[in-house]
């Protein structure tokens, strides 16, 4: 069983990497393969829950300063993870969620790859200095595709249909204020209100047609509502998105614009902006380009483009924790912010 799994993710790195090796520029952004209804699109790639979950304990088993939690449980009885780094209680804490929505899974297999460089030495001392909590697949059940409505025309093939909403077709991204469901009330009642957390990245991934500057963007960032935050903890969100915006944007695949969505209007629903109202946590909306499975074909992107999205996730968390940790964010600009242009939707 356990080699069958070490097998599956070596051959998952040996696909991203031989993408990332043979693709050169070809995979830079704005050149990844749109789906548009003839793209290769294969959920059985992506990990299951059922093998994150074996990857978690195995990883709990090999490194000492990891402990996995579960906090709650999905509508369909899932056990909700949370891997915990906690070397110091007085460091600062940051707390990274991936896949609120099902279908946006790289964000996932990004985490996972960097909690497996947590247990080597390419991280070394890391972990003295700052302490971090993730929750690598968020909407399981959504993950999964195992819900209580009909998955017709998704794109993707594979064993396994991905979709956005959670098993009673609740989008948990637009229930922290409501929190109807049993995943969001874990979250909040077992995370957010248990540990002392000051920064939070949401991972998500947004449709495939987003460009800046005629290019496609690699992803798209949003800070909390400035109506509706603290100073404090909108200057730390912008300094955290400043961290992340110098990380990505010289990466050759890298081209990052301003979130559009969420329009004006201020909506507690939406964990950025609800989580650092209620929480006072400085907390940043990192969308990844393109969704691995839907029925609308704009919002799915060719799976050639995985490596660098994984890769994206990785150096955003990576970086953050970086400069958590050695205090550097404590002096990033925030210019960024003003200057970063709002991505437009590519009309085709
Ligand atoms: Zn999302």
């Amino acid at each position: 069983m356990k080699k069958h799994i070490v097998l599956a993710a070596a051959v998952i790195t040996m696909l991203a990497g031989g993408i990332m090796k043979g693709g050169e520029t070809a995979y830079a952004a704005g050149n990844g393969p749109n789906y548009q209804g003839h793209e290769t699109v294969n959920t059985s790639i992506l990990h299951t829950y059922e093998e994150m979950t074996n990857f978690l304990k195995k990883q709990e088993a090999k490194q000492p300063s990891m402990e996995l939690e579960v906090f709650g449980e999905t509508v369909k009885g899932r056990d909700m993870h949370l891997v915990k780094y906690m070397s110091d209680p007085d460091n600062p804490t940051i707390l990274y969620i991936a896949q609120q929505h099902g279908d946006e899974a790289l964000t996932t297999e990004g985490s996972l790859d960097f909690i497996k460089q947590l247990g080597t030495g390419k991280t070394r001392g890391l972990l003295d200095d700052v302490n971090l909590l993730f929750i690598p697949m968020y909407n399981a059940d959504g993950a999964m595709g195992d819900v209580n409505f009909e998955l017709e025309d998704y794109a993707a093939s594979g064993d396994r249909h991905l979709t956005r909403m959670n098993a009673d077709g609740v989008d948990l991204n637009r229930d922290h204020e409501a929190r109807s469901q049993p995943e969001t009330q874990a979250f909040h009642d077992n995370v957010l209100s248990t540990y002392d957390i000051n920064y939070m990245i949401d991972l998500h991934h947004q449709g495939s047609q987003w460009e800046k500057d005629g290019k496609y963007v690699s992803g798209a960032i949003l800070y909390p509502h400035p109506d509706h935050t603290e100073d404090e903890t909108l200057y730390e969100s912008k300094q955290l998105g400043g961290i992340v915006y110098e990380a990505i944007e010289p990466k050759g695949w890298g081209h990052l614009g301003k979130y559009a969505g969420g329009g004006t209007a201020y909506d507690q629903g939406i964990g950025v902006y609800g989580i650092a109202n209620t929480y006072g946590i400085s907390t940043l909306l990192f969308e990844m380009r393109g969704t691995a499975d839907n029925a609308n074909d704009d919002e799915v992107l060719g799976q050639k483009s995985n490596g660098y999205l994984t890769k994206q996730t990785v150096e955003t968390l990576s970086a953050t924790s970086r400069a958590v940790a050695d205090g550097t964010i404590e002096g990033q600009d925030i210019s960024f912010g003003e200057d970063l242009p709002v991505q437009t939707e590519r009309e085709e």
